[in-house]
């Protein structure tokens, strides 16, 4: 019996996770970083609000949801609303 060898390749390095960006630009009133997203997983709600003209908006989220994607939901609304 010839001993197999196994070779291990060891995990790729990750690179430091950077905490998520819930930060974004504004499509009303184009202020940078002005729109927060707040992930309410638990009721499946995504918001998305803005510091500055106070515009706002919630879309449905699952757990794979991202605030990048409640926030490219708001853009699209937006789009098909004009
Ligand atoms: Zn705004």
């Amino acid at each position: 019996m010839g001993r197999r060898k196994s070779k291990r390749k060891p995990p790729p390095k990750r690179k430091n996770i950077q905490p998520l960006d819930t930060q974004f630009n504004c499509p009303f009133c184009n202020h940078e970083r002005s729109c927060e997203v707040d992930m309410d997983k638990s009721h499946n709600v995504g918001r998305v609000h803005c510091m500055i003209c106070l515009e706002d908006f919630q879309c449905t989220i699952n757990y794979l949801s991202e605030a990048v994607d409640v926030y490219n939901e708001w853009i699209d609304a937006c789009e098909s609303a004009n």
